[in-house]
């Protein structure tokens, strides 16, 4: 989509972050939420939870069949996140910019994976990839009212 300048059109949006266990337990949810405010994305909800195996399993449903489901889920429940909206401008795309590749070898110097990421499991963060997963995630862990523009 073009504006009227004929440039392309900049959307507010918003998107679910986790600053997942390796991150947490390396007291880096400070350094990660710099990365994300330096980039522009405004953290408009944010909380520290331990995720139950019931809800990471649900949240990452769409792998069940890869043969990486299991490992991941029990990563995820071992140790606290920090689920987090954050809302900007194509804050979809713009997270993932921030975050980089999935592989950390793979990634990109300056993203968050590459500095902190321990290994393809352990990569510190979870974005949405598309603006209706987003949604969906948001409001599998949100209600509307915890989230403060
Ligand atoms: N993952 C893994 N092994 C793999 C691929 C992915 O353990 O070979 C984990 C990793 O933590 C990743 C998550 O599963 O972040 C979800 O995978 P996806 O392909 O959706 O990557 P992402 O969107 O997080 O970059």
């Amino acid at each position: 989509r073009l504006n009227h300048r004929g440039d392309p059109k900049m959307a507010t949006e918003r998107t679910l972050s986790i600053i997942k266990p390796d991150a947490t337990r390396r007291n880096l949810t400070g350094k990660i939420n710099a990365v994300f405010e330096d980039a522009g994305l405004k953290i408009v909800a944010q909380k520290r939870v331990q995720l139950t195996p019931a809800q990471a399993g649900a949240f990452y449903a769409v792998h069940k069949e890869r043969p990486f489901y299991n490992d991941l889920v029990s990563f995820m429940i071992s140790g606290p996140v920090v689920l987090q909206v954050l809302e900007g401008e194509n804050a979809v795309a713009k997270n993932r910019e921030v975050m980089g590749a999935t592989d950390p070898k793979k990634a990109e110097a300056h993203t968050i994976r590459a500095q902190f990421a321990e290994s393809i499991e352990a990569n510190s963060v979870h974005g949405s990839d598309s603006a209706e997963n987003a949604a969906n995630e948001i409001r599998f862990f949100f209600a509307e009212t915890e989230i403060l523009p």
